[in-house]
């Protein structure tokens, strides 16, 4: 083992970075559709939306909300302060009501509503694992609710309060502890605290020349413990795996004490602790420490993008690279309808190359029209990441591409590929940018083996648009196939609801996106692949594991936590 690295002073809960309250991050990055030529007439199209004719966005003010009081009595706030200290325990307004929601779309627009009923009551900031032991040991004598807190990047319910619960709710947000402890050099085994969040992660592991590997999408705004709890994906999973075999052991803080997980390459040590701990929400007790595999950080890396004719050709094509001898990094491929969707996101050129590149891109499109392609509706893109040395990359570069062309694409290089590369973490915020104008912008995501993705893939269209033909309504879905393994895939839908009536917007809302979860479980795939279970993906629950699979794990949660002090209500009820 290396000697532990050196330790920084903990953050205070003041500096530990949280979301605005209404919406994504904080960072000034917003949405700007006026240097997107294509972005405005199709949504105009698609949704309906003018966006010429609408008003700047309005930012919220929290203060035209009422926020009621915290029902934290004063016995439990002196001894948890007593335990992280004043600054560590937060029960402002502007803290509880962060705290109170993930980042779901009920959530983004329950909280721009100020649908306050039920906040949690306080928010504590241990900074260590003893901190965290001496709450959970408050919060069961004086039967207290506790939610541990990520990043709250989640978008299944599972950081917000039950509405009916009468005990005082307390938050724990474990961003303060953030440190990579220590390094195995020879097993590529790294401890780290369960609070830190992916750059701060990755910043420290790459000041050593490391990589953990795990890039979801929400990367910037959630942290490894939150990753365990829900099992978690990231977008280079092909190489580095999700986050269950990412995790090879952990230490949990449990009502009973601590659990240790080893970390180990494998086990067989009867029913897995470790597995029982992932993907447990909360409920099990608090993940203070990841023993997570890193890998050395590559020397060359690069994004190839290439286009398929369409959706079936290209499916053709990811399965065939799933089976070659390559080991791409990612290889993702966006339906018809998402390939739209990315070239209207395209910016205006600008520098004489861009504009030059835009007129190649005419020729080509023009050219793939006269061979038959419908490069307004089918034709699909394709990202395919490479990494290792010069040689490796270079040789797998040239595999991909025989097996593309075999498959009716073609490869359009490097270039497409570097801008999306870029891109990546940028598309939540046009979730809070959609909201502005009155349109829900969600995801829904599942698996489904090789042979049922294409049934998957359409069936969900046609439940999603039933839905908004009920409603006399316009809208959009698009979808991309990412996250191969050797028996199928991950399907990751986007889909637009447009409303125009706040006190109906949810109801229309749920009617799509519970068709499409129900489309999901009807062809046997699971309520969610990456995205957690929460309260969002729980009445599918017994569908997707069966009544006696849910007994199995009421039970696990009734054993451990009798008293339902932990996250209650999450994953199952009770
Ligand atoms: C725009 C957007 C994009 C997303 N993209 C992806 C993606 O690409 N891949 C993906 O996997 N997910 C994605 N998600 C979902 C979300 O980011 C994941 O579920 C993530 O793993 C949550 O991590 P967090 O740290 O934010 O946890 P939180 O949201 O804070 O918590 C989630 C759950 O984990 C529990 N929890 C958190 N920390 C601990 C701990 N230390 N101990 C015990 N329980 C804990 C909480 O109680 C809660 O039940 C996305 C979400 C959004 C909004």
């Amino acid at each position: 083992m290396n000697a532990p690295l050196s330790a920084e002073d903990r953050l205070d809960a003041e500096d530990v970075k949280r979301h605005r309250w209404w919406g994504w991050g904080l960072e000034d990055v917003t949405f700007n559709w006026r240097n997107k030529p294509g972005f405005a007439p199709l949504a105009r199209e698609v949704i309906g939306l003018d966006l010429h004719t609408m008003p700047d966005p309005i930012t919220p003010d929290l203060s035209e909300h009422t926020v009621p009081a915290s029902r934290l009595g004063e016995d439990a706030r002196t001894a948890l302060v007593d335990v992280v200290g004043e600054q560590n325990l937060r029960d402002d307004d502007e803290f509880r009501v962060v705290h109170s929601f993930g980042r779901s779309l009920p959530d983004l627009f329950r909280v721009r509503q100020g649908d306050f009923e039920r906040l949690v009551d306080a928010v504590v900031y241990p900074g260590s694992e003893d901190e965290i032991a001496a709450v959970l040991r408050i919060v069961l004598e004086k039967d207290l609710v506790l939610i541990p807190y990520g990043g709250g990047s989640c978008i299944s319910g599972s950081v917000t309060p039950d509405v009916t619960e009468q005990r005082p709710v307390l938050t724990m947000n474990l961003g303060r502890m953030r440190k990579v402890l220590e390094i195995d050099d020879t097993s590529g085994l790294a401890r780290v605290e369960a609070g830190v969040y992916g750059p701060d992660l990755e910043e420290q592991l790459n000041a050593l020349g490391w990589t953990m590997g795990h890039f979801p999408d929400s990367f910037t705004y959630s942290t490894v413990g939150g990753w365990a709890a829900t099992r978690s994906t990231g977008m280079q999973s092909d190489k580095y795996g999700d986050i269950e075999q990412i995790v090879r052991g952990m230490r949990v803080v449990h009502p009973s004490g601590i659990i240790r997980t080893k970390a180990v390459p494998g086990r067989d040590s009867g029913p897995s602790v470790h597995e029982m701990i992932m993907g447990s929400e909360g409920r099990l007790g608090v993940i203070s420490e990841c023993t997570v595999q890193v890998h050395r950080t590559a020397p060359v890396r690069q994004v190839i993008a290439y286009m398929y004719p369409d959706w079936e050709h290209g499916i053709r094509g990811m399965h065939a690279i799933t089976r070659s001898e390559v080991n791409p990094t990612f290889a993702r491929l966006s339906d018809g309808p998402e390939t739209r969707f990315s070239l209207a996101l395209v910016k205006a050129p600008e520098s004489t190359k861009s504009k030059v590149m835009g007129k190649v891109q005419d020729g080509l499109f023009a050219y793939l029209r006269s061979k038959g392609w419908d490069t307004k509706e089918q034709m699909c893109i394709s990202y395919v990441c490479f990494e290792g040395t010069k040689e490796t990359v270079e040789r797998e570069k040239a595999v991909v591409k025989k097996i593309v062309a075999k498959n009716g694409g073609i490869s359009l290089g490097a270039g497409p590929g570097a801008v999306y590369d870029q891109k990546k973490f940028d598309t939540p915020h046009l979730r809070d940018f959609l909201l502005n104008y009155k349109v829900f912008g969600d995801v829904c995501e599942t698996g489904a083996s090789w042979a049922n993705l294409n049934e998957v893939h359409s069936k969900v269209y046609d439940a999603y648009y039933k839905v908004l033909a009920d409603h006399d309504s316009q809208g959009f879905m698009f979808c991309h196939m990412s996250h191969s393994y050797h028996g199928g895939a991950c399907l990751y839908f986007t889909f637009a609801v447009p409303y125009t009536d706040d006190s109906t917007a949810l109801a229309k809302y749920y009617d799509a996106k519970n068709a499409v979860q129900q489309t999901f479980v009807d062809l046997n795939s699971p309520v969610s692949h990456h995205h957690g279970v929460g309260t969002e993906h729980l009445p599918w629950m017994v569908q997707d594991i069966g009544e006696v699979g849910a007994q199995m794990v009421r039970g696990l949660f009734a054993d451990n936590d009798p008293g339902r002090n932990l996250n209650p209500g999450k994953v199952l009820e009770p």
